[in-house]
């Protein structure tokens, strides 16, 4: 494959493991072993029973249409909305939690900001009878209160973090000071393609199934297992890695990627990475980020809080720099309208993260026989109250 991680965990000249010596030992450990467990026949058993069982996968591919008139094209909705706890994100927790039992790992840590990370990390260690310490800024605890109350059902305990801008860096920053604390029984499980090697290629496995259905599902509904695009969101660029997967080395699919444009790009308040980072270092590896002259993380913004990060992860830095994907962004206006328009066209609320990648059609010229599939990475009851807000005004 083209576009793998190499030994020292790098995309091209992004990603690595730029950690403190304290967390070298976790962090070998993991790159040491993480191959060998996650594709050993029992893991991938317990692995996908889960994933079927308990997640409810496969999840449908979709064919959408009256988007589909409404665009002149064919459009499929890769239906990750559907999932327990309504996201993709489900997919990489539960490969995670398996992965830190067969390391004997007892108590597992996270961080988020908008919470759904936090929220999939406290289902799975709920399931698998495992303590649970979720760090979450300050102000995300007050913002995003139901997301903290789930956390709290499902047994975790949800830590402030109260440093700096007391947001999603902050937290990371107290998730991994708690590493450094407890290296022998404590496991951290990060929520996106983002993190020190070898977390983006683990997380892009996990998430690989999303498009390894989507094969079969394509194969089977228009008898050809390849589409000639797929569109993503990107906050770090997981549901985004788990579309691409399969299909990276096959040129003829084209890959959208769609950021979060928040009230312009060129306003000062967005979190399109893609298009205004700038190499340097964020949660430990070398990718693009959101930066000052001075090397200062520039707080992103974005009405949808899982998008609202900064950095991106190493792969799509690297599938950016070497033009597989084509970077297209959406603003908050754009989001929110194409939220209604997939509301009110097939009757699904989409999240409005996913709702970035519904903003992308108005935006391509399509062809009448050509196949897109949209990822659509989870669905919308957590963003009613924005969505209301819109709807009034
Ligand atoms: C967290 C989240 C995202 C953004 O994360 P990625 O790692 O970029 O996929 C997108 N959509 C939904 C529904 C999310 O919860």
């Amino acid at each position: 494959m083209k576009y793998e991680v190499d030994q020292l965990g790098f995309y091209g000249r992004y990603g690595g493991a730029f950690i403190p010596e304290l967390l070298h030992k976790n962090i070998a450990e993991l790159q040491e072993k993480y191959l060998e467990i996650i594709e050993s026949p029992g893991f991938q058993r317990q692995f996908n029973q889960l994933l079927c069982d308990y997640a409810g996968r496969p999840s449908p591919l979709y064919f959408a249409k009256r988007l589909s008139e409404k665009y002149q094209t064919k459009i499929y909705l890769k239906r990750e909305d559907l999932n327990h706890t309504g996201s993709h994100k489900i997919n990489n927790t539960i490969g995670q939690i398996l992965l830190a039992k067969h390391l004997g790992k007892t108590r597992i840590i996270a961080e988020t900001g908008a919470g759904q990370h936090g929220v999939a990390t406290a289902t799975v260690a709920a399931l698998a009878g495992l303590e649970c310490v979720v760090y979450m800024g300050e102000k995300d605890i007050e913002r995003q209160a139901p997301n903290v109350a789930r956390m709290k059902m499902l047994g975790a305990t949800v830590k402030p973090a109260k440093s700096g801008s007391k947001t999603l860096k902050d937290a990371t920053n107290e998730a991994i000071r708690d590493w450094i604390n407890h290296p022998q029984d404590t496991y951290y499980i990060i929520g996106s393609v983002v993190g020190p090697h070898p977390y983006p290629d683990m997380v892009a496995r996990f998430q690989s199934v999303i498009s390894e259905e989507m094969m079969q599902q394509l194969a089977a509904q228009t008898g050809r297992d390849y589409p000639d695009r797929i569109i993503a969101c990107i906050g770090g660029g997981s549901n985004a890695a788990g579309a691409y997967y399969h299909f990276l080395d096959n040129d003829a699919v084209e890959l959208v990627s769609v950021e979060a444009g928040g009230l312009g790009i060129d306003s000062g308040h967005s979190a399109a990475t893609g298009v205004l980072g700038t190499d340097g270092i964020i949660h430990a590896s070398l990718t693009k980020l959101m930066q000052d002259n001075d090397g200062q993380i520039i707080e992103p913004y974005s009405i949808s809080a899982g998008l609202d990060y900064p950095g991106i992860g190493p792969l799509h830095a690297h599938l950016i720099s070497t033009g597989r994907t084509k970077v297209l962004t959406a603003t908050d206006d754009e989001a929110v309208k194409a939220g209604f328009e997939l509301t009110r066209l097939e009757g699904i609320i989409p999240a409005l993260e996913s709702a970035h990648a519904l903003a992308a059609l108005p935006k391509i010229n399509f062809k009448p026989g050509e196949i897109t599939v949209v990822n659509l990475s989870g669905r919308g009851d957590k963003d009613l109250a924005t969505y209301l807000k819109y709807l009034k005004d």
